[in-house]
């Protein structure tokens, strides 16, 4: 898993090789047409980009083909579920854009059916009851060459079987005394149908059923059942799964039910990022990360606390497409997704992270000038604002250097630059503080070098922005990086994947001097602070005399430059 793709910037529609299984089904008459797909999370954490794409290919695949797509719990493991996560996944799937309409399931609502479909098959002579230990049932396993040794309880009669399942269900054995498995092949080259166990008993409360059952479906058994309940046509899952696939098709034909299509891609691998739910749980509860929300997490959760767009992550998903091998894809595609979406929507402001304080020497004590200002160049609808102008601005403290060198277009002792949207100054002379930092810097402005007046004929190098003094109101900043220092942190099987953590990953500015105008955002609101990237209010923190913003996507790939420091 070395590839890293972040070729294709085309988001164009090109046939995937699911949807041309779909057209072969269509051709065929299979399914009568239909396409009907779901998307399967266990509620036992928050979705993440990975889920993102699961998503999108499902909900997107049912759109292409006129179908639907339903959302489906699959929750057969009490003992790590949580209704939290159940609400915060409906959350998600509903942010991301799509909608199951009345088609929400859970597993469980089939617990009934799914008891009734094991009876058939102990009925059938198909399953039985197994009194060995978890660890004796995997000591007898076998390997791919050598089969497994049988259980002594493998030959009970129906009617034992029967009784012990029944007694089972009233909760008469304790966990780990008794399973229900499935009796297929022990000699199979696959080892998923060595008698699978179907049922184990577990005393635990359910957050849907509650203290009714103490008998739960293994996901094998219960999953592609459930497909099946529900009339999926096409059940699209990760490459795993595919040795699976064997199991799930005999449980359907002992049934003789319904029969949907599994249809397996790779999973989603991105750069610099965890996917698996266990260390995302991990970084929550060893509080690396401040939650699930956690501007730095790739939960859907987090990215949209970020600033991610749900137009850019469709986007992306589209981009990377579906693959049949696993692959790692660049964080910096996604990155490139959100950037091209927020160029378009993001109304750009002035904000100065690191304050400069500048004096303009030769501009009138008091007077404002009220300058037009574009809110989004890309977007002639976006309008314009005003933005006052006075005596004091800050600037910030990168775009001033005593000791320039030659290609530092910026301002300089005796050096001329723009202000964005107003005038060109030069730097006369500069204020210090008893510790030898620069407090200030003193100017003079041009005042026939106005923007789009401009009579001087002065040529400056560079543009810079500014926010006035007396009109400035504060914000935090937060600025994110990368959480993980190296591209694929769980890499390395004999390290730790916190051994990568980026220690830099957070850092907060706390005296940042922002437009005016920005008084009015609200949290999730995005806007692209000029030269600085994008950002957005967070949503958990920012108060209205108190704003914290995040950054969401620095404006290029900075990452590489920024090592190089
Ligand atoms: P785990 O972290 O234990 O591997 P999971 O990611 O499989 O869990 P589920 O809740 O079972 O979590 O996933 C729901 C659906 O999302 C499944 O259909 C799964 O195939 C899909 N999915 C999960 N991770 C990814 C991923 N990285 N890329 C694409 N699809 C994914
Ligand atoms: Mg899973």
């Amino acid at each position: 898993m070395t590839t890293i793709e972040n070729t294709t910037n085309d988001t164009k529609e090109i046939k995937n090789f699911i949807e041309e299984i779909i057209d072969e089904h269509n051709l065929a008459g299979r399914f009568g047409g239909k396409v009907h797909t779901r998307f399967p999370p266990e509620p036992n954490g928050y979705l993440h980009i990975g889920h993102a794409k699961s998503i999108c290919l499902n909900f997107g695949l049912a759109q292409k083909y006129g179908g639907v797509t339903n959302l489906r719990f699959d929750d057969t493991n009490p003992s790590t579920e949580d209704e939290e996560y159940v609400n915060s996944i409906m959350e998600d799937v509903r942010w991301l854009g799509f909608d199951w309409e009345d088609r929400l399931y859970y597993a469980s609502d089939f617990f009934d059916q799914l008891y009734a479909y094991a009876v058939q098959l102990i009925e059938a002579g198909k399953a039985y009851v197994d009194d060995q230990t978890a660890e004796e049932i995997s000591a007898n396993r076998g390997t791919p060459t050598v089969p497994s040794t049988p259980s002594p309880y493998r030959n009970r009669t129906v009617a034992e079987n029967l009784d012990l399942f029944s007694r089972m269900k009233d909760g008469e054995f304790e966990e780990g005394e008794k399973v229900l498995r499935a009796k297929i092949d022990l000699a199979s080259p696959n080892m998923w149908l060595r008698d699978p166990v179907m049922y184990r008993i577990k005393k635990a409360t359910h957050h849907q059923t509650g203290d009714k059952w103490c008998i739960y479906p293994m996901y094998d058994w219960a999953h592609g059942l459930c497909d099946s309940l529900e009339g999926i046509t096409h059940s699209i899952c990760t490459l795993e799964f595919e040795v699976h696939r064997p199991l799930y098709d005999w449980f359907i034909d002992q049934l003789g039910v319904h029969h949907p299509q599994q249809i397996e891609f790779a999973r989603l691998n991105l750069t610099y990022t965890v996917m698996s739910k266990r260390k995302l749980l991990q970084l929550v509860t060893e509080n690396i990360v401040s939650d699930w929300n956690d501007p730095r997490m790739p939960t859907i959760s987090g990215l949209r606390r970020r600033g991610y767009t749900p137009e850019s992550i469709r986007n992306f998903a589209t981009r990377i497409g579906v693959a049949k091998r696993d692959n790692l894809i660049d964080v910096a595609l996604l990155e490139f997704s959100l950037r091209e979406h927020l160029n378009k929507t993001a109304n750009r402001v002035m904000a100065v992270l690191n304050p400069l304080k500048v004096i303009l020497t030769n501009y009138p004590e008091g007077q404002i000038e009220e300058l037009i200002a574009t809110n989004n160049p890309e977007d002639e609808t976006a309008g314009s604002r005003l933005l006052p102008f006075g005596k004091e601005l800050y600037i910030e403290q990168d775009d001033f250097m005593e000791d320039a060198p030659k290609k530092y277009f910026r301002l300089t002792p005796g050096g001329i630059v723009r202000l964005k949207y107003a005038y060109i100054i030069e730097c006369e002379e500069i204020v210090k503080d008893t510790e030898g930092n620069i407090a200030e810097v003193w100017c003079k402005y041009f005042p026939e070098s106005k923007s789009g007046a401009d009579t001087s004929g002065l040529k400056p190098k560079g543009t810079i922005h500014w926010v006035s003094v007396a009109h400035a109101i504060d914000a935090e900043v937060r600025l994110y990086d990368r959480l993980f220092t190296v591209e694929e942190p769980d890499g390395d099987k004999d390290k730790d994947f916190k051994e990568f953590l980026n220690p830099n990953s957070l850092q907060i500015l706390r005296r940042c001097k922002l437009e005016p105008s920005l008084r009015s955002a609200e949290a999730g609101d995005r806007f692209q602070f000029e030269r600085l990237g994008y950002f957005c209010v967070d949503s958990e923190d920012s108060e209205t005399d108190q704003l914290v913003f995040n950054r969401t996507v620095s404006l290029k790939d900075t990452w590489a430059k920024e090592k190089d420091k």
